[in-house]
């Protein structure tokens, strides 16, 4: 039997974004929601905290990436949005995901942050400025540690791929970038799988979170 029940739509439109912002999702070709899109972003634009467990290819960049452009203060030259990742690969796509996201705005600058790069130039970059850092745990830590990075200004914090991080080992950097951060942050986690310590990671670094999970890809 053909399933007739026509799928819910949930377009960008339904969202209280700027006109610009609109516009530039439009012209990049995304109009409707993908599901964990649809399910995040209502509770991620009032600022509220979140746990989203969605797969991968689920759109996790602009479920993010919506909110804290939103959030973000072009004319305030600070790091206000932090995405962590476990690999330079994927802090690459975050990256430019979040360059094409920002494409309404010519003010937005992003600096991703790897280790197996040079440590001066990077140091160079953040003194310069910038308004994102996204980057891998271990070399936030260490330009935490050479206190080359300010992340006071910090008002939205990505944990992207989790579980991957904490089986990475990483689960010792994170609770140091994150204590970096102010305290009176947005925090959004995601990760593919819910394990006891994405739990422990969630009850330790989320305030009161919205909690979702995606089963179906879109
Ligand atoms: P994930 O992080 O969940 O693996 P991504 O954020 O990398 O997924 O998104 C997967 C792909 O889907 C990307 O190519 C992205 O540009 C595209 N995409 C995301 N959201 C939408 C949308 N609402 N409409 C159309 N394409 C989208
Ligand atoms: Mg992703």
């Amino acid at each position: 039997m053909v399933n007739t029940t026509p799928s819910p739509s949930f377009p960008f439109s339904n969202l209280a974004l700027m006109p610009a912002m609109l516009a530039n999702l439009d012209a990049l070709g995304y109009r409707e929601m993908t599901t964990i899109q649809a399910e995040s972003l209502p509770a991620a634009l009032e600022g509220r905290d979140l746990i989203a467990q969605a797969k991968t290819g689920s759109g996790k960049t602009a479920a993010f990436g919506i909110a804290m452009l939103h959030r973000l203060n072009p004319s305030y030259f600070a790091i206000q949005g932090l995405v962590i990742c476990p690999t330079r690969e994927l802090a690459d796509q975050v990256s430019n995901e979040l360059r094409r996201l920002a494409r309404f705005t010519e003010n937005i600058k992003i600096l991703t942050l790897c280790g197996g790069t040079a440590m001066r130039p990077q140091i160079a970059s953040l003194e310069h400025g910038c308004h994102i850092v996204v980057g891998t745990p271990g070399r936030i830590r260490d330009h935490i540690g050479r206190d080359t990075i300010n992340l006071k200004a910090v008002q939205t914090l990505v944990l992207d791929e989790a579980d991957r991080m904490v089986d990475m080992g990483f689960y010792e950097d994170i609770e140091g970038i994150v204590s970096a951060c102010p305290s009176r942050r947005q925090t959004l986690l995601f990760s593919a799988t819910y394990p006891d310590d994405i739990r422990k990671a969630s009850a330790r670094f989320l305030h009161d979170p919205v909690e979702i999970k995606v089963e179906a890809q879109h």
